[in-house]
């Protein structure tokens, strides 16, 4: 019984797509083409519960894996015809890792393993081509010493180069089979040098040493910091896949390349890809060789010559071949292949990694052609990659200054300082600053310069080279193969457009165009409508929960609605003070020493609080607008000391010893816990009298105005005792009457409060007498459950991630155990008192996926969040709908 290996081959298989867990997706896919009678190489899988056998045993192989092996090698051999490690027809293999995810490039890779110094003069004779047997054997030592033996690479090309210098080649291409016999002999030589070892000639050894080298890469640390980015836990291992070898540098007539069912980019339904006559796979993904276009229409822009016109023939079948695969996994694919002497092999298949853009235009166009149902193609989309769809594009009507091209390999645009290392931007973003990384191609190694800067610049590579490929994963710009650029990489320049720009001076990129702009440009909001304005229409069909904005500023409030906005649910009213003017209000209430002074103060803020107001209802236009009360401590308004206290000093005309003499008598040693939200409107009721006249007074002039009726919200911040809210409610209700007596008309107002404290959590019942709705202050109700400091977490929280104390930073995403268990209190108890309460949540969690989740288990009427992540929100709350089962549609 098969308890390890799995075979595939012949059109058969063990196993099937369904295994993803057991075989990987490579070995799973693999499977699946093979079942499907597709033509793959045979082979076989060793499984993902090897790996972790393998580390949970120091590193020990299980019982029964070597019988396992031996036995599928048998098979792969009668399948083949041909001998492992034999003089005869030698069959060789490559051996690939194979995670349930796919982590391009993170883990090893053995090609050519069976290669001796016997079954090379064999593999010489059957495929009649010496050069070739020799290229591949030497291909193989490199790769082997490299993966499995753990030897520096440079050690190798020093010795082609120095064969090349000597023969006067410039090209590995014009290599005869004698210079890589040479090659050849100083390489094993260099393997002696090193390691007082031979090269392993035998080819069971040679396996053996290769599948151990790829299980060991599963711990890398490149391979570490891929998963530790994108969520993938340590515990599913890798599978290793070892296949039958299959040549495309065989010579004309052969080739080898990648195939996107539709464009990644664009997510456009045509066949996209690559392809290099007379190339391993690996060329093309080390970027080392530009490659060609597959399609005519490709070509169209660049003189090379395209697949479809070199081999017409072949070309279809793969057309054939990729549409099939489309439609039996109803998924974009990226396929890899090989041609071998005119014959064609699929070596993988995967969904296609894509843009945004792409991804939604390609859900869309499946969900309308059928293929697909419209809540399949809404549960596809991930949530967060929205953002790089709304984020600015380079502005159409400036001018650029060209001063470099190159392909368009992951859209959108980006500005930033040069840098040419990894090393430097990471540096620089810690720094805050932002950076543009260029390089002559990207590897493995540079995926932490590459989340740290704005976008990526390669001089070398292709539309699925690493750069390419990953700058798409994390939604970031990208060109590649801008080959006319020049890096010095000493003198830290780059030679561009015949220009000599240094590190640190400023470029913009236009991956979508694959432009290399100079300096800073001005970028425009992307366009909304179209499959992306589809997309959110079937979301807002589905989702139960509505989608408020957390915004106080006018421009904020527009972009809000244009995103799709239902409303507002935070209107952080002391971020109105933000100009000079309006803070002058604010310290001058604040030094006023009572009487005429404090009121005219006040008057000023009441005025302009009130235009504020009256314009934001303007803009919402009878939709929900929360207005919060003021917050923060009162000596956040007040100048810090030094050149900032006397500016302040002098344009209020007083005497900055005054200023500091308030400034220390308003100063909290915890002021986070100190005297602000609704303590501070309880000790200064007249701050609030104020803001609740100003609500009114802006509700009956927007209604006149706009014919349109206002119910504000009215938030009161951090309470804690059921009487603080009754004491500001109270006061809120008078001056309404108030108002409303002045006018003659009624006013309806809701009145309610934030639940960020424990204690508010746990007295949610008696809380709700005297609140119409709360809303959940997540970011103050993590801070106080936890007892951690907002601001300054962050420090030992990345500590906690990066030990794996914790999974996830509880300030991103909603700690359900504990700060989602005081919300699911206050709900329960808050609709205990008031079953028509209304619940919401206006924490930056209001913005991420996974805590919009929780929030529809718990059954909240709307999330808040920035206006960026409206959308966002949007198809979270669509897909928490639809996994929590509230939709009956689905
Ligand atoms: C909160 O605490 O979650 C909240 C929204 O308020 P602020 O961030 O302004 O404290
Ligand atoms: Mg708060």
């Amino acid at each position: 019984m098969t308890n390890w290996v799995y075979s595939f081959g012949g059109g058969k298989a063990e196993g099937s797509a369904r295994d993803r867990d057991k075989l990987g997706g490579k070995g799973a896919n693999l499977a699946e083409m093979a079942r499907l009678g597709l033509p793959v190489p045979p082979g076989f899988t060793v499984a993902t519960d090897v790996c972790r056998h393998f580390y949970a045993n120091a590193n020990a192989l299980p019982d029964g894996l070597e019988r396992e092996v031996t036995q599928a090698l048998e098979t792969l051999e009668r399948q083949t015809g041909r001998e492992f490690g034999g003089a005869g027809k030698p069959l060789l293999v490559s051996v690939r890792s194979g995670s349930r995810e796919s982590m391009p490039g993170m883990l090893d890779t053995v090609l050519n393993l069976g290669l001796n110094d016997k079954s090379v003069e064999a593999l010489a004779k059957a495929s009649g081509d010496a050069t070739f047997a020799y290229d591949s054997y030497r291909r193989f030592i490199q790769m082997y010493a490299g993966v499995v033996l753990g030897l520096d690479h440079s050690v190798f090309e020093d010795i082609i180069d120095s064969v090349k210098q000597e023969s006067g080649a410039t090209r590995d291409g014009e290599l005869t089979a004698d210079h890589w016999r040479t090659v050849i002999d100083g390489y094993k030589a260099a393997v002696i040098d090193e390691l007082d070892e031979e090269f392993p000639q035998d080819a069971t050894e040679q396996l053996w040493g290769a599948i151990r080298a790829v299980l060991k890469s599963w711990m890398n640390p490149r391979a570490l910091t891929f998963r530790a980015l994108h969520n993938i836990p340590e515990g599913w291992g890798t599978a290793v896949t070892v296949q039958s070898m299959v040549f495309g540098n065989r010579g004309e007539g052969s080739a080898t390349g990648v195939v996107f069912t539709r464009d990644p980019a664009s997510g456009e339904d045509c066949l996209y890809g690559e392809f290099l006559p007379n190339a391993q796979g690996e060329d093309i993904v080390a970027g080392l060789r530009t490659p060609h276009p597959l399609s005519k229409a490709q070509a169209s822009s660049g003189d090379a010559v395209s697949m479809e016109d070199a081999m017409p023939v072949t070309f279809q079948e793969l057309k054939d071949v990729a549409k099939r695969l489309e439609n039996h996994y109803r998924e974009m694919q990226d396929i890899e292949f090989t041609i071998e002497a005119g014959k064609l092999w699929l070596l993988q298949t995967r969904d296609g990694k894509r843009s945004a853009r792409a991804a939604i235009r390609i859900a869309v166009s499946m969900a309308e052609k059928g293929l697909i149902s419209k809540t399949e193609a809404l549960r596809r989309i991930d949530p967060a990659s929205l953002e790089q769809l709304l984020h600015p594009a380079i502005s159409p009507d400036v001018e650029r200054i060209v001063i470099g091209r190159g392909l368009p390999a992951s859209p959108g645009a980006a500005t930033g300082e040069i840098v040419f290392t990894s090393e430097e931007a990471v540096e620089a973003h810690g720094a805050g600053r932002k950076t543009i990384l260029v390089r002559p191609e990207t590897s493995p190694e540079d995926i932490h310069g590459m989340h740290a800067s704005e976008g990526i610049l390669t001089i070398h590579g292709g539309t699925t080279s690493h750069a390419a490929v990953v700058a798409r994963g994390m939604g970031k710009p990208c060109i590649s193969g801008a080959g006319a650029v020049r890096i010095n990489a000493e003198k830290g320049t780059m030679l561009a457009g015949g220009r000599t720009l240094h590190a640190g001076e400023v470029i913009t990129i236009d991956g979508t165009k694959g432009e290399v702009l100079l300096g800073a440009l001005p970028m425009v909001q992307p366009e909304l409508s179209g499959d992306f304005g589809k997309l959110m229409e079937w979301a807002d069909g589905i989702r139960r929960m509505k989608v408020r904005a957390n915004a106080e500023t006018p421009e904020d409030a527009l972009t809000a609605r244009e995103f799709g906005a239902e409303g507002l649910g935070l209107c952080r009213t002391e971020r109105m003070f933000n100009d000079d003017e309006k803070l002058r209000a604010v310290r001058e209430f604040i030094l006023a020493d009572g009487g005429a002074a404090r009121d005219g103060a006040l008057a000023d803020m009441q005025a302009m609080q009130e235009a504020d107001f009256l314009e934001l209802f303007e803009i919402m236009r009878g939709m929900p607008v929360t207005i919060r009360l003021f917050d923060p401590p009162l000596h956040e308004f007040l100048p810090r000391p030094g050149r900032e206290m006397e500016h302040a000093a002098e344009a209020m005309g007083i005497d900055v010893e005054r200023i500091r003499q308030r400034a220390e008598e308003l100063h909290e040693i915890n002021p986070m816990l100190g005297n602000r939200g609704v303590r501070l409107a309880i000790c200064y009721p007249e701050v609030i009298e104020m803001q609740a006249r100003a609500i009114f007074e802006a509700v009956m002039k927007a209604g006149e105005k706009t014919g349109k009726k206002v119910v504000p919200e009215i938030m009161v911040p951090l309470v804690a005792y059921e009487r603080e809210l009754k004491f500001i409610k109270d006061r809120i209700d008078v001056i309404a009457k108030a108002v409303m007596e002045k006018w003659g008309t009624e006013i309806q107002y809701l009145v309610g409060t934030m639940i960020e404290l424990p204690r508010a959590a746990i007295r949610a019942d008696k809380i709700a007498e005297s609140a119409d709705f709360f809303s959940f202050g997540t970011n103050d109700l993590t801070q106080s459950t936890f007892g951690i400091s907002r601001d300054d977490a962050g420090l030992y929280l990345n500590e906690y991630l990066r030990k794996g104390v914790i999974d996830r930073d509880p300030f991103i995403t909603i700690d359900v155990e504990g700060v989602g268990e005081f919300v699911q209190m206050a709900a329960e108890r808050g609709q205990r008192t008031r079953p028509d309460i209304t619940l919401g949540i206006c924490g930056e969690h209001g913005g991420d996926p996974a805590s919009i989740h929780f929030c529809e288990t718990v059954g909240l009427h709307y999330v808040s969040c920035s206006p960026y992540r409206v959308p966002v929100a949007r198809l979270a709350a669509a897909q928490a709908t639809l996994a929590n089962g509230t939709d009956e549609r689905a």
